[in-house]
Protein backbone atom coordinates (compact mmCIF):
# COMPACT_ATOMS: atom_id res chain seq x y z
CA UNK A 1 0.00 0.00 0.00
CA UNK A 2 1.06 3.54 -0.32
CA UNK A 3 0.99 5.09 2.86
CA UNK A 4 1.80 8.84 3.95
CA UNK A 5 2.98 9.76 7.66
CA UNK A 6 2.78 13.31 8.88
CA UNK A 7 5.18 13.95 11.61
CA UNK A 8 8.34 12.56 11.98
CA UNK A 9 8.93 12.72 15.34
CA UNK A 10 9.53 9.42 18.20
CA UNK A 11 6.23 7.97 17.11
CA UNK A 12 5.64 8.67 13.03
CA UNK A 13 9.59 7.71 12.24
CA UNK A 14 8.86 3.86 14.22
CA UNK A 15 5.43 3.90 12.31
CA UNK A 16 6.53 4.90 8.78
CA UNK A 17 9.68 2.85 8.96
CA UNK A 18 8.41 -0.22 10.33
CA UNK A 19 5.41 -0.10 7.82
CA UNK A 20 7.92 0.24 5.10
CA UNK A 21 9.76 -2.94 6.56
CA UNK A 22 6.52 -4.45 5.48
CA UNK A 23 6.56 -3.39 2.07
CA UNK A 24 4.85 -0.98 1.65
CA UNK A 25 5.58 2.22 -0.25
CA UNK A 26 5.69 4.72 3.13
CA UNK A 27 6.68 8.61 2.47
CA UNK A 28 6.81 11.23 5.70
CA UNK A 29 6.57 14.41 5.98
CA UNK A 30 7.72 17.12 8.54
CA UNK A 31 7.96 20.93 8.71
CA UNK A 32 11.39 20.78 9.98
CA UNK A 33 14.11 20.82 7.91
CA UNK A 34 16.64 19.81 9.87
CA UNK A 35 14.68 16.62 10.44
CA UNK A 36 14.40 15.52 7.08
CA UNK A 37 18.04 16.71 5.74
CA UNK A 38 19.44 14.29 8.25
CA UNK A 39 16.58 11.58 7.51
CA UNK A 40 17.69 11.38 3.80
CA UNK A 41 20.97 11.30 4.78
CA UNK A 42 19.67 7.89 6.81
CA UNK A 43 20.10 9.58 10.11
CA UNK A 44 17.74 8.91 12.86
CA UNK A 45 17.08 12.35 14.34
CA UNK A 46 16.92 10.92 17.41
CA UNK A 47 18.32 8.08 19.45
CA UNK A 48 16.43 4.30 19.50
CA UNK A 49 17.44 1.19 19.42
CA UNK A 50 17.01 -0.73 16.25
CA UNK A 51 15.99 2.53 14.66
CA UNK A 52 19.29 3.33 12.59
CA UNK A 53 19.34 -0.20 10.68
CA UNK A 54 15.65 -0.24 9.63
CA UNK A 55 15.80 3.08 8.47
CA UNK A 56 18.91 2.66 6.50
CA UNK A 57 17.55 -0.69 4.75
CA UNK A 58 13.68 0.75 3.58
CA UNK A 59 16.11 3.94 2.49
CA UNK A 60 18.22 1.62 0.22
CA UNK A 61 15.61 -0.58 -1.12
CA UNK A 62 13.21 2.09 -1.98
CA UNK A 63 10.37 1.84 0.22
CA UNK A 64 10.95 4.76 2.53
CA UNK A 65 10.63 8.67 1.41
CA UNK A 66 10.99 11.97 3.12
CA UNK A 67 9.63 15.55 2.22
CA UNK A 68 8.91 18.71 4.03
CA UNK A 69 6.21 19.18 2.00
CA UNK A 70 2.92 17.70 3.16
CA UNK A 71 1.73 17.27 -0.49
CA UNK A 72 3.91 14.66 -1.71
CA UNK A 73 3.18 12.04 1.61
CA UNK A 74 -0.84 12.64 0.35
CA UNK A 75 -0.81 13.53 -3.32
CA UNK A 76 -0.55 9.13 -4.09
CA UNK A 77 -1.35 7.50 -0.74
CA UNK A 78 -4.22 5.94 -0.02
CA UNK A 79 -3.63 5.87 4.18
CA UNK A 80 -2.59 9.06 5.93
CA UNK A 81 -1.28 8.70 9.64
CA UNK A 82 -0.76 11.91 11.31
CA UNK A 83 1.73 11.83 14.45
CA UNK A 84 2.09 15.63 15.10
CA UNK A 85 2.95 16.47 18.32
CA UNK A 86 0.15 17.18 20.83
CA UNK A 87 1.81 18.89 23.88
CA UNK A 88 -0.41 20.45 26.51
CA UNK A 89 -1.59 23.93 26.45
CA UNK A 90 -1.29 26.44 29.23
CA UNK A 91 -4.32 25.14 31.08
CA UNK A 92 -2.64 21.46 30.76
CA UNK A 93 -5.18 20.26 28.25
CA UNK A 94 -4.16 18.90 24.88
CA UNK A 95 -2.91 21.49 22.15
CA UNK A 96 -4.60 20.38 19.07
CA UNK A 97 -3.27 22.95 17.15
CA UNK A 98 -0.77 21.06 15.30
CA UNK A 99 -3.33 18.26 14.52
CA UNK A 100 -5.46 20.83 13.30
CA UNK A 101 -2.90 22.21 10.98
CA UNK A 102 -1.75 18.94 9.86
CA UNK A 103 -5.58 18.40 8.73
CA UNK A 104 -5.18 21.48 6.88
CA UNK A 105 -2.58 20.94 5.12
CA UNK A 106 -4.03 17.22 4.05
CA UNK A 107 -7.09 18.48 2.72
CA UNK A 108 -5.18 21.14 0.78
CA UNK A 109 -3.35 17.76 -0.66
CA UNK A 110 -6.32 15.54 -1.23
CA UNK A 111 -7.15 14.24 -4.81
CA UNK A 112 -9.56 11.48 -3.94
CA UNK A 113 -10.69 9.42 -1.34
CA UNK A 114 -8.22 9.07 1.66
CA UNK A 115 -8.24 7.08 4.71
CA UNK A 116 -6.96 9.86 7.41
CA UNK A 117 -5.42 8.19 10.93
CA UNK A 118 -5.16 9.73 14.22
CA UNK A 119 -1.82 8.12 15.41
CA UNK A 120 -0.94 11.37 18.17
CA UNK A 121 -2.54 11.05 21.70
CA UNK A 122 -6.03 13.18 21.66
CA UNK A 123 -9.24 13.89 24.04
CA UNK A 124 -12.21 11.70 23.20
CA UNK A 125 -14.59 13.20 20.60
CA UNK A 126 -11.08 14.86 18.57
CA UNK A 127 -11.74 12.44 16.28
CA UNK A 128 -15.86 13.89 15.97
CA UNK A 129 -13.98 17.04 15.82
CA UNK A 130 -11.45 16.95 12.36
CA UNK A 131 -13.75 14.96 11.12
CA UNK A 132 -16.45 18.18 11.15
CA UNK A 133 -13.31 20.13 10.20
CA UNK A 134 -12.01 17.77 7.23
CA UNK A 135 -15.65 17.99 5.78
CA UNK A 136 -15.75 21.96 5.85
CA UNK A 137 -12.20 21.81 3.84
CA UNK A 138 -12.59 19.39 1.01
CA UNK A 139 -15.03 17.88 -1.24
CA UNK A 140 -13.69 14.34 -1.58
CA UNK A 141 -14.69 11.58 0.44
CA UNK A 142 -12.37 10.57 3.28
CA UNK A 143 -12.33 8.12 6.39
CA UNK A 144 -11.48 9.36 9.82
CA UNK A 145 -9.88 6.33 11.94
CA UNK A 146 -8.93 7.10 15.93
CA UNK A 147 -5.58 4.49 15.85
CA UNK A 148 -3.56 4.90 19.21
CA UNK A 149 -0.20 4.28 19.64
CA UNK A 150 1.09 1.92 22.44
CA UNK A 151 4.82 1.97 22.04
CA UNK A 152 7.45 2.58 24.74
CA UNK A 153 10.21 4.99 23.66
CA UNK A 154 13.39 2.77 23.78
CA UNK A 155 11.36 -0.81 23.16
CA UNK A 156 9.67 1.28 20.30
CA UNK A 157 10.78 -1.21 17.36
CA UNK A 158 9.38 -3.99 19.28
CA UNK A 159 6.81 -2.79 20.68
CA UNK A 160 5.40 -1.60 16.83
CA UNK A 161 6.33 -4.79 15.37
CA UNK A 162 4.98 -6.90 18.06
CA UNK A 163 2.16 -4.63 19.69
CA UNK A 164 0.04 -6.48 22.38
CA UNK A 165 -2.75 -5.36 20.45
CA UNK A 166 -4.09 -2.76 17.93
CA UNK A 167 -6.47 -0.10 18.56
CA UNK A 168 -8.78 1.06 15.61
CA UNK A 169 -11.50 3.53 16.06
CA UNK A 170 -13.63 3.75 13.08
CA UNK A 171 -17.37 4.42 11.56
CA UNK A 172 -17.03 2.50 8.71
CA UNK A 173 -16.60 -0.65 7.16
CA UNK A 174 -14.53 0.11 4.68
CA UNK A 175 -11.68 2.01 7.17
CA UNK A 176 -12.05 -1.51 9.03
CA UNK A 177 -11.23 -3.26 6.70
CA UNK A 178 -8.44 -1.35 5.12
CA UNK A 179 -6.99 -0.50 8.73
CA UNK A 180 -6.99 -4.11 8.56
CA UNK A 181 -4.92 -5.32 5.80
CA UNK A 182 -2.53 -2.43 6.76
CA UNK A 183 -1.96 -4.26 10.61
CA UNK A 184 -2.50 -8.13 9.57
CA UNK A 185 1.63 -8.26 9.28
CA UNK A 186 2.16 -7.19 12.84
CA UNK A 187 -0.59 -9.62 14.75
CA UNK A 188 0.32 -12.98 13.06
CA UNK A 189 0.34 -14.39 16.71
CA UNK A 190 -2.91 -13.63 17.45
CA UNK A 191 -2.76 -10.28 19.06
CA UNK A 192 -6.31 -8.85 18.52
CA UNK A 193 -7.08 -6.35 16.21
CA UNK A 194 -10.02 -4.41 18.51
CA UNK A 195 -12.94 -2.68 16.28
CA UNK A 196 -13.93 0.05 18.64
CA UNK A 197 -16.01 3.50 18.31
CA UNK A 198 -13.46 6.67 17.89
CA UNK A 199 -14.26 7.36 21.23
CA UNK A 200 -13.66 4.25 22.76
CA UNK A 201 -9.78 4.48 20.98
CA UNK A 202 -9.05 7.73 22.15
CA UNK A 203 -10.26 7.10 25.73
CA UNK A 204 -8.35 3.54 25.28
CA UNK A 205 -5.17 5.35 25.26
CA UNK A 206 -5.57 8.36 27.80
CA UNK A 207 -6.94 5.38 30.62
CA UNK A 208 -3.49 3.24 29.91
CA UNK A 209 -1.08 6.05 30.48
CA UNK A 210 -3.48 7.06 33.39
CA UNK A 211 -3.33 3.44 34.89
CA UNK A 212 0.02 2.78 34.28
CA UNK A 213 1.07 6.88 35.77
CA UNK A 214 -1.06 5.49 38.53
CA UNK A 215 0.87 2.47 39.80
CA UNK A 216 3.68 5.01 40.01
CA UNK A 217 2.51 7.43 42.05
CA UNK A 218 0.65 4.82 44.48
CA UNK A 219 4.25 3.12 44.60
CA UNK A 220 5.39 6.68 45.44
CA UNK A 221 3.48 7.95 48.01
CA UNK A 222 3.78 4.23 49.41
CA UNK A 223 7.33 4.46 49.32
CA UNK A 224 7.24 7.57 51.84
CA UNK A 225 5.05 5.35 54.58
CA UNK A 226 7.54 2.45 54.51
CA UNK A 227 10.35 4.78 55.35
CA UNK A 228 8.57 6.86 57.88
CA UNK A 229 8.00 3.00 59.23
CA UNK A 230 11.29 1.22 58.75
CA UNK A 231 9.84 -0.68 56.00
CA UNK A 232 11.66 -1.39 52.53
CA UNK A 233 9.28 -0.46 49.13
CA UNK A 234 11.76 -2.96 47.14
CA UNK A 235 10.57 -5.61 49.48
CA UNK A 236 7.39 -4.39 49.42
CA UNK A 237 6.71 -4.03 46.13
CA UNK A 238 8.33 -7.76 45.16
CA UNK A 239 5.53 -8.64 47.97
CA UNK A 240 2.81 -7.36 46.47
CA UNK A 241 3.76 -7.64 43.23
CA UNK A 242 3.59 -11.35 43.20
CA UNK A 243 -0.02 -11.28 44.10
CA UNK A 244 -1.65 -12.24 40.04
CA UNK A 245 -4.16 -9.90 40.49
CA UNK A 246 -1.97 -7.13 40.97
CA UNK A 247 1.55 -8.12 38.82
CA UNK A 248 5.07 -6.83 39.37
CA UNK A 249 5.28 -4.17 36.63
CA UNK A 250 5.13 0.12 36.96
CA UNK A 251 5.65 -0.49 40.72
CA UNK A 252 9.01 0.92 41.13
CA UNK A 253 9.38 3.63 43.16
CA UNK A 254 11.92 6.45 42.44
CA UNK A 255 11.95 10.26 41.14
CA UNK A 256 8.55 9.66 39.66
CA UNK A 257 7.53 9.18 35.73
CA UNK A 258 8.50 12.24 32.98
CA UNK A 259 8.76 11.99 29.31
CA UNK A 260 6.08 13.41 26.71
CA UNK A 261 2.95 11.36 27.62
CA UNK A 262 2.33 10.59 30.91
CA UNK A 263 2.56 13.61 32.38
CA UNK A 264 0.59 15.69 30.05
CA UNK A 265 -1.66 12.96 28.84
CA UNK A 266 -3.58 12.64 32.97
CA UNK A 267 -3.40 16.30 32.90
CA UNK A 268 -5.33 16.36 29.66
CA UNK A 269 -7.60 13.59 30.65
CA UNK A 270 -8.02 15.58 34.06
CA UNK A 271 -8.98 18.85 31.68
CA UNK A 272 -10.91 16.51 29.92
CA UNK A 273 -13.00 15.40 32.98
CA UNK A 274 -13.69 19.02 34.14
CA UNK A 275 -14.55 20.47 31.12
CA UNK A 276 -17.26 17.56 31.10
CA UNK A 277 -18.31 19.37 34.35
CA UNK A 278 -16.92 15.64 35.71
CA UNK A 279 -14.85 15.85 38.95
CA UNK A 280 -11.16 14.55 38.51
CA UNK A 281 -9.65 13.76 41.57
CA UNK A 282 -7.71 11.03 40.97
CA UNK A 283 -5.59 11.87 38.04
CA UNK A 284 -5.53 15.26 39.76
CA UNK A 285 -3.88 13.40 42.89
CA UNK A 286 -1.84 11.18 40.36
CA UNK A 287 0.03 14.09 39.23
CA UNK A 288 0.31 16.23 42.24
CA UNK A 289 2.05 13.27 43.69
CA UNK A 290 4.30 13.12 40.48
CA UNK A 291 5.10 16.79 40.49
CA UNK A 292 6.29 16.41 44.40
CA UNK A 293 8.55 13.23 43.42
CA UNK A 294 10.59 14.90 41.25
CA UNK A 295 11.67 16.76 44.50
CA UNK A 296 11.82 13.32 46.70
CA UNK A 297 15.77 13.54 47.16
CA UNK A 298 15.75 16.91 48.65
CA UNK A 299 15.34 16.12 52.23
CA UNK A 300 18.12 13.58 52.35
CA UNK A 301 20.53 16.48 50.30
CA UNK A 302 19.56 18.93 52.87
CA UNK A 303 20.19 16.49 56.08
CA UNK A 304 23.32 15.91 54.33
CA UNK A 305 24.67 19.28 53.66
CA UNK A 306 21.93 21.45 54.63
CA UNK A 307 19.94 24.03 52.50
CA UNK A 308 22.82 26.25 51.41
CA UNK A 309 24.62 23.89 48.45
CA UNK A 310 26.61 27.20 47.46
CA UNK A 311 30.62 25.38 46.58
CA UNK A 312 29.06 21.47 46.46
CA UNK A 313 29.90 19.45 43.51
CA UNK A 314 27.45 17.19 42.32
CA UNK A 315 27.90 14.10 39.85
CA UNK A 316 24.47 13.77 37.79
CA UNK A 317 23.93 10.32 36.05
CA UNK A 318 20.96 10.25 33.78
CA UNK A 319 19.55 12.91 31.57
CA UNK A 320 16.77 11.31 30.15
CA UNK A 321 13.30 10.79 31.11
CA UNK A 322 14.20 7.01 30.94
CA UNK A 323 17.07 4.30 29.79
CA UNK A 324 17.46 3.85 26.34
CA UNK A 325 16.09 7.35 24.81
CA UNK A 326 17.32 10.55 24.60
CA UNK A 327 14.31 11.94 25.18
CA UNK A 328 14.16 14.63 27.82
CA UNK A 329 10.97 15.79 28.22
CA UNK A 330 9.62 16.14 31.61
CA UNK A 331 13.04 14.33 32.88
CA UNK A 332 12.93 14.60 36.31
CA UNK A 333 16.83 15.05 35.99
CA UNK A 334 16.31 18.10 34.51
CA UNK A 335 13.99 19.56 37.47
CA UNK A 336 16.81 18.25 40.13
CA UNK A 337 19.33 19.74 37.83
CA UNK A 338 17.73 22.88 37.92
CA UNK A 339 17.05 22.45 41.77
CA UNK A 340 20.21 22.02 42.80
CA UNK A 341 21.45 24.84 40.57
CA UNK A 342 19.17 27.13 42.45
CA UNK A 343 20.59 26.56 45.69
CA UNK A 344 24.22 26.92 44.30
CA UNK A 345 25.68 23.48 43.77
CA UNK A 346 27.82 22.95 40.84
CA UNK A 347 26.50 19.65 38.55
CA UNK A 348 28.73 18.05 36.37
CA UNK A 349 26.20 15.11 34.01
CA UNK A 350 26.68 12.17 32.56
CA UNK A 351 24.05 10.23 30.11
CA UNK A 352 24.91 8.01 27.81
CA UNK A 353 22.34 9.37 24.87
CA UNK A 354 20.57 12.25 26.22
CA UNK A 355 22.98 14.99 26.58
CA UNK A 356 23.02 16.63 23.45
CA UNK A 357 18.81 16.56 24.07
CA UNK A 358 19.37 18.00 27.86
CA UNK A 359 21.88 20.69 26.54
CA UNK A 360 19.39 22.20 23.95
CA UNK A 361 17.31 22.90 27.81
CA UNK A 362 19.68 23.53 30.37
CA UNK A 363 22.60 24.97 28.05
CA UNK A 364 25.43 26.01 30.33
CA UNK A 365 24.03 26.53 33.78
CA UNK A 366 25.31 22.59 34.46
CA UNK A 367 28.64 21.02 32.61
CA UNK A 368 28.21 17.44 30.56
CA UNK A 369 31.21 14.73 31.77
CA UNK A 370 32.12 12.48 28.95
CA UNK A 371 31.96 9.44 30.44
CA UNK A 372 29.77 8.13 34.10
CA UNK A 373 33.54 8.14 35.67
CA UNK A 374 34.44 11.82 34.66
CA UNK A 375 31.62 12.97 36.08
CA UNK A 376 32.31 12.37 39.61
CA UNK A 377 35.79 13.87 39.66
CA UNK A 378 35.62 15.94 42.97
CA UNK A 379 32.47 15.44 43.48
CA UNK A 380 30.77 16.28 46.95
CA UNK A 381 28.00 13.35 46.09
CA UNK A 382 26.21 11.27 43.29
CA UNK A 383 22.72 11.90 42.48
CA UNK A 384 21.42 9.02 40.06
CA UNK A 385 18.38 10.57 37.95
CA UNK A 386 17.77 7.58 35.50
CA UNK A 387 18.36 3.78 35.57
CA UNK A 388 20.88 3.04 32.60
CA UNK A 389 21.66 -0.42 32.77
CA UNK A 390 25.44 0.76 32.80
CA UNK A 391 24.94 2.80 36.16
CA UNK A 392 24.21 -1.10 38.05
CA UNK A 393 27.66 -2.70 38.23
CA UNK A 394 29.98 -0.07 37.66
CA UNK A 395 33.50 0.06 39.32
CA UNK A 396 33.54 0.96 43.07
CA UNK A 397 36.85 2.11 43.75
CA UNK A 398 36.43 4.64 41.07
CA UNK A 399 34.24 6.39 43.33
CA UNK A 400 36.41 6.58 46.15
CA UNK A 401 39.61 7.78 43.32
CA UNK A 402 37.59 10.52 42.23
CA UNK A 403 35.22 11.80 44.57
CA UNK A 404 35.85 14.38 47.48
CA UNK A 405 33.05 11.38 50.03
CA UNK A 406 31.33 8.66 48.38
CA UNK A 407 27.79 9.83 49.04
CA UNK A 408 24.99 8.44 46.86
CA UNK A 409 21.55 10.00 46.09
CA UNK A 410 19.97 7.05 44.28
CA UNK A 411 16.64 7.88 42.91
CA UNK A 412 15.97 5.10 40.91
CA UNK A 413 16.97 2.39 43.73
CA UNK A 414 19.30 0.57 41.70
CA UNK A 415 22.16 -0.46 43.89
CA UNK A 416 21.62 -3.24 47.05
CA UNK A 417 21.72 -1.81 50.74
CA UNK A 418 23.80 -4.54 51.57
CA UNK A 419 26.51 -3.55 48.86
CA UNK A 420 26.43 0.11 49.92
CA UNK A 421 26.92 -1.04 53.40
CA UNK A 422 29.71 -3.23 52.45
CA UNK A 423 31.64 -0.78 50.62
CA UNK A 424 30.92 2.18 53.43
CA UNK A 425 29.11 4.31 51.24
CA UNK A 426 26.64 6.82 52.89
CA UNK A 427 23.20 5.90 50.35
CA UNK A 428 20.18 7.31 50.59
CA UNK A 429 17.45 5.84 48.13
CA UNK A 430 14.04 5.83 47.34
CA UNK A 431 11.64 4.26 49.99
CA UNK A 432 14.56 2.00 52.50
CA UNK A 433 16.37 2.82 55.08
CA UNK A 434 19.64 5.58 54.39
CA UNK A 435 22.78 4.40 55.08
CA UNK A 436 25.06 6.92 56.51
CA UNK A 437 28.59 5.96 57.27
CA UNK A 438 31.48 8.00 59.02
CA UNK A 439 33.78 10.33 57.07
CA UNK A 440 36.08 8.84 54.72
CA UNK A 441 35.48 5.46 55.62
CA UNK A 442 34.40 4.26 52.22
CA UNK A 443 36.54 1.88 50.08
CA UNK A 444 35.12 0.66 46.15
CA UNK A 445 36.26 -2.77 47.37
CA UNK A 446 34.52 -5.22 49.13
CA UNK A 447 37.01 -7.52 49.23
CA UNK A 448 39.80 -4.81 50.20
CA UNK A 449 37.59 -4.05 53.18
CA UNK A 450 36.89 -6.78 54.66
CA UNK A 451 40.37 -8.17 55.07
CA UNK A 452 41.19 -4.52 56.05
CA UNK A 453 38.89 -5.05 59.24
CA UNK A 454 40.34 -8.38 59.63
CA UNK A 455 43.61 -7.25 59.75
CA UNK A 456 42.43 -4.48 62.28
CA UNK A 457 41.27 -7.60 64.68
CA UNK A 458 44.65 -9.03 64.43
CA UNK A 459 42.66 -11.88 62.02
CA UNK A 460 44.61 -13.91 59.53
P1 LIG B 1 7.43 14.60 18.48
O1 LIG B 1 7.36 15.96 19.03
O2 LIG B 1 8.63 13.78 18.64
O3 LIG B 1 7.11 14.64 16.90
C1 LIG B 1 6.11 15.40 16.31
C2 LIG B 1 6.60 15.81 14.93
O4 LIG B 1 5.52 16.41 14.19
C3 LIG B 1 7.72 16.87 14.97
O5 LIG B 1 8.84 16.39 14.24
C4 LIG B 1 7.10 18.11 14.30
O6 LIG B 1 8.04 18.87 13.57
C5 LIG B 1 6.06 17.45 13.39
N1 LIG B 1 4.96 18.32 12.95
C6 LIG B 1 4.21 19.20 13.69
N2 LIG B 1 3.29 19.78 12.89
C7 LIG B 1 3.43 19.25 11.66
C8 LIG B 1 2.77 19.44 10.40
N3 LIG B 1 1.73 20.28 10.27
N4 LIG B 1 3.20 18.75 9.33
C9 LIG B 1 4.25 17.89 9.43
N5 LIG B 1 4.91 17.67 10.58
C10 LIG B 1 4.50 18.34 11.69
O7 LIG B 1 6.15 13.83 19.08
P2 LIG B 1 6.02 12.27 19.40
O8 LIG B 1 6.69 11.95 20.67
O9 LIG B 1 6.32 11.49 18.17
O10 LIG B 1 4.44 12.18 19.68
C11 LIG B 1 3.50 12.33 18.64
C12 LIG B 1 2.13 11.95 19.20
O11 LIG B 1 2.13 10.57 19.58
C13 LIG B 1 1.72 12.73 20.45
O12 LIG B 1 0.35 12.92 20.44
C14 LIG B 1 2.10 11.78 21.59
O13 LIG B 1 1.32 12.00 22.74
C15 LIG B 1 1.80 10.44 20.97
N6 LIG B 1 2.56 9.32 21.50
C16 LIG B 1 3.88 9.47 21.81
C17 LIG B 1 4.61 8.37 22.29
C18 LIG B 1 6.07 8.51 22.64
O14 LIG B 1 6.60 7.61 23.31
N7 LIG B 1 6.74 9.56 22.23
C19 LIG B 1 3.98 7.13 22.45
C20 LIG B 1 2.63 7.01 22.11
C21 LIG B 1 1.93 8.11 21.63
Amino acid sequence: MRIGVIGAGYVGLVTGTCLAEMGNRVTIADIDRRKIAMLRKAQSPHYEPGLADLLARNIAEKRLFFTNRTAEAVRDTTAIFIAVGTPQDEDGAADLSYLEQAMRDVAAAMRGYRLVIIKSTVPAGTNRRLTKLLRQLTRYRFDMVSNPEFLKEGAAIDDFMRPDRIVIGVRSKRAALLMKQIYSPFVRTGQPIMIVNPESAEMIKYVSNAILASRISFMNEMAWICSAVGADIDLVRIGVGADKRIGPSFLFPGLGYGGSCFPKDVRALACLAESLGLKATMCRAIDEVNVNQWNALFPFIEREFGDDLQGRRFALWGLAFKPRTDDVREAPALHLARELVRRGATVKAFDPVATQSAQKVLGNSISYARSLYAALDRADALVIATEWNEFRTPDFSEFTRRMRRCVIFDGRNIYELALMRELGFTYYSVGRPPIRSGRNNCSGDILARKSSRKRKKGLP
